[in-house]
C-alpha cells in the first residue's frame, strides 16, 4: 500500500496489544494486514473518525463507528499526548508517543477500561 494508511487515534493503542482476536474473521485478517504493513511503511494519516481498520468492521455503520465510547478514547489520548495532532503523517512519531506517554505510565485503562476487549489488553500489558 503506496497510499497513506488512516489510523484513527484509540487504535495506536489497539495496534500495540492486538492478537489476531477482533469482532470477526474478515477484521482480523485485515487488522492484522494494517499491523504488519505499519512495520514498514511509516506514511499514514492520523484521523478521529472511521480509518482503514474500522473499514472491516462490522461496527462501522454507513462510515460511522456504532460505539459512542470510540469518540472519547480519542479525545483522551490526544488530551494526554499534547503534542499528537490529526493529520500527523508519522506512525512511529505517534506510535512512540502514545507509547512513551500512556501505555508505558500505566494509563491505558483510564482511556479505555470499558472497553469490551479490555481483559484481554490488560493480560498483554
Ligand atoms: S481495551 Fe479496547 S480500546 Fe483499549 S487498547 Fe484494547 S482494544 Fe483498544
Ligand atoms: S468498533 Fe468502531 S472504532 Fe473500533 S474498529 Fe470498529 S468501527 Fe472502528
Amino acid at each position: 500500500m503506496n497510499e497513506k494508511i488512516k489510523i484513527r487515534v484509540h487504535h495506536l493503542m489497539c495496534l500495540r496489544y492486538f492478537r489476531n482476536k477482533g469482532y470477526s474473521d474478515d477484521f482480523c485478517k485485515n487488522m492484522a494486514k494494517i499491523k504488519q504493513l505499519l512495520e514498514s511503511q511509516d506514511n499514514i494519516e492520523l484521523v478521529d473518525n472511521c480509518d482503514d481498520i474500522c473499514s472491516h468492521c462490522p461496527n462501522n455503520v454507513g462510515g460511522k463507528c456504532t460505539s459512542d465510547d470510540v469518540v472519547e478514547y480519542d479525545k483522551k489520548v490526544l488530551d494526554i499526548c499534547k503534542n499528537l495532532k490529526i493529520g500527523c503523517t508519522s506512525f512511529q512519531k505517534a506510535y512512540t508517543m502514545v507509547d512513551e506517554e500512556i501505555l508505558s505510565e500505566g494509563k491505558r485503562q483510564s482511556i479505555c477500561g470499558n472497553c469490551r476487549w479490555n481483559e484481554l489488553c490488560k493480560s498483554k500489558n
